[in-house]
């Protein structure tokens, strides 16, 4: 199988090249030129099977360059137990008659990013050796919270890397914040900066587009890449989860093999959802992508009126993981409703950074209305959702969660489609404990680690294992910088 950008079907790429390139030269995203589809009997056949055989049979149709050996190392060492607390590594719970929950935050970050970060380091680096390219990669992030600590419990001490974190100094939670400062391996580091996520980020790209830096790395044989949710590496193994929670609703009979469900994901860079696309074309009986976002609702808009307007307030709510106005993935769904048309979609892509907004045209947006529902959740319905779930189904669920239950809710009581529905779990709700338990009715609050057990103690509902551990973790990392020095950062961690 081979790969094309979505701004140039050209140009073919093997797997490997897709993923040790991230993006490909024109801007455009990595797709596999036409996708594989579920032979017929393969949903019976995975049922049986264990999380990690289904990734191996997953990702083996995709990376068709890539041996089974190879990816059943990868997948042992990515989900094996000493990563993930359970044997299910992503498992679906019940929660009534028509609704499931598939738990996305068993990893070692207590997010949803785990599932693809514990993977993308084995697959990249293994496309770096099938390109016989030796150098080493140094990962640089920047992160709102949740990815950057993914992506360096992923890649520590990953041979032939580093990883190199920078976040916002006041612009992540209590735990998150803790969980960055205690981060362990030889191959990271770890700097906040004076700003917020914008200041960050923005440092980050210029730090990409640095001539002057990228040649003095390369005389130490050393080059940059990044680790957000554009790579193929990471949207690859997401597909397999929707496989994986369709397969267990069989293999448990709650679902009639054929059934058709519905699937709900809190979105915000429209990775996420996107996976639950692709798991529906390769032949999983889904119905409809329900997409969930928070105040900043520009998905809403779009998938409902056709036109993406980023021109809009930005806030800053309680589910961050999801305050976005660009949501990159979504140019990958658009090469798809347009047919395969990348010179459309470079048209659109070259609107919205020059305009910031498009508009699809009518047989685009008929496309997109017939596979999506859209809907969104202000701060206030996201608490009351977090508090309902606790008090009817003794469930606690952190607050991107809680945006995708209030967004079923509505669409529910709106269409009356009963259809049984598949929620996407993506946080622990110990990863944002004070939202957590003002929405339990917690006035007073305690602070830093102390907030865990308190959530811990009203609850009743254990700590995971790696946030208790944080409270007797040493503080690596303490430094901040302005974002001017970001530059200077880089060069002495790769001294
Ligand atoms: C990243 C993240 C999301 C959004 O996922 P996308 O793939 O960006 O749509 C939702 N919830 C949590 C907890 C996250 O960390």
């Amino acid at each position: 199988m081979y790969y094309v950008s979505t701004r140039n079907k050209k140009l073919e790429y093997t797997p490997a090249q897709a993923i040790s390139q991230g993006l490909s030269r024109e801007g455009g995203l990595f797709l596999p030129a036409s996708l594989p589809r579920l032979p017929g009997n393969a949903l019976n056949t995975l049922k049986d099977m264990s999380y990690q055989q289904r990734a191996v049979y997953v990702m083996g149709m995709y990376l068709t360059h890539f041996t089974t050996a190879e990816l059943t190392a990868y997948t042992a060492k990515a989900y094996g137990p000493d990563k993930f607390d359970t044997r299910a590594v992503a498992p679906v719970r019940k929660v009534d008659d028509t609704t499931y929950c598939l738990e996305l935050w068993h990893g070692p970050t207590c997010a949803f990013k785990d599932m693809a970060l514990q993977m993308l380091p084995h697959l990249l680096t293994a496309s770096m050796r099938k390109n016989y390219d030796n150098r080493t990669v140094c990962i640089l992030v920047a992160t709102s919270g949740d990815t950057g600590k993914a992506a360096m419990e992923g890649f520590r001490d990953v041979d032939q890397t580093k990883i190199l974190v920078f976040y916002p100094k006041d612009g992540v939670s209590e735990v998150q914040g803790l969980q960055m400062k205690t981060q362990e391996g030889q191959n990271v580091g770890v700097c906040s900066v004076v700003g917020n996520f914008d200041d960050a980020q923005t440092g980050v790209k210029t730090l990409f587009s640095d001539e002057q830096l990228r040649e003095e790395l390369g005389e130490k044989n050393t080059f940059l890449s990044s680790a957000n949710s554009i790579n193929w590496g990471r949207v690859l193994p997401q597909i397999v989860y929707y496989i994986s929670a369709y397969c267990d609703l069989l293999r448990d009979d709650e679902i009639k093999q054929g059934e058709a469900i519905n699937v709900c994901v809190p979105t915000g860079n429209f990775g996420n959802i996107l996976a639950a696309y692709y798991a529906k074309e390769m032949g999983v009986p889904i119905n409809k992508l329900i997409c969930a976002s928070n105040s900043n609702n520009v998905l809403t808009d779009f998938l409902q009126t056709g036109t993406y307007d980023r021109n809009r307030p930005f806030y800053t709510t309680v589910s961050p993981s999801m305050d976005i106005l660009i949501s990159s993935n979504l140019e990958r769904l658009l090469y798809a409703m347009s047919g395969n048309d990348d010179v459309k979609v470079a048209g659109y892509m070259a609107e919205l950074a020059e305009k910031g907004c498009y508009t699809v045209d009518e047989a685009m947006q008929k496309k997109i209305k017939s596979l999506f529902a859209a809907g969104f959740s202000d701060e206030e319905s996201t608490k009351a959702a977090i508090s309902r779930m606790w008090k009817e189904h003794d469930y606690l669920i952190d607050t991107h969660t809680a945006v995708a239950f209030h967004v079923l809710d509505s669409y529910r009581k709106e269409t009356g489609d009963e259809t049984k529905t598949v929620v996407a779990s993506t946080a622990s709700p110990f990863k944002f404990c004070d939202a957590v338990l003002e929405a339990v009715g917690v006035t007073e609050l305690k602070q830093g680690a102390e907030l865990l057990d308190q959530l811990s103690e009203v609850t009743g509902v254990p700590v995971p294992r790696p946030l208790a551990g944080l409270r007797d973790k040493k503080v690596r990392f303490e430094g901040w910088v302005q974002k001017e020095q970001m530059k200077a950062v880089v060069k002495g961690f790769l001294k």
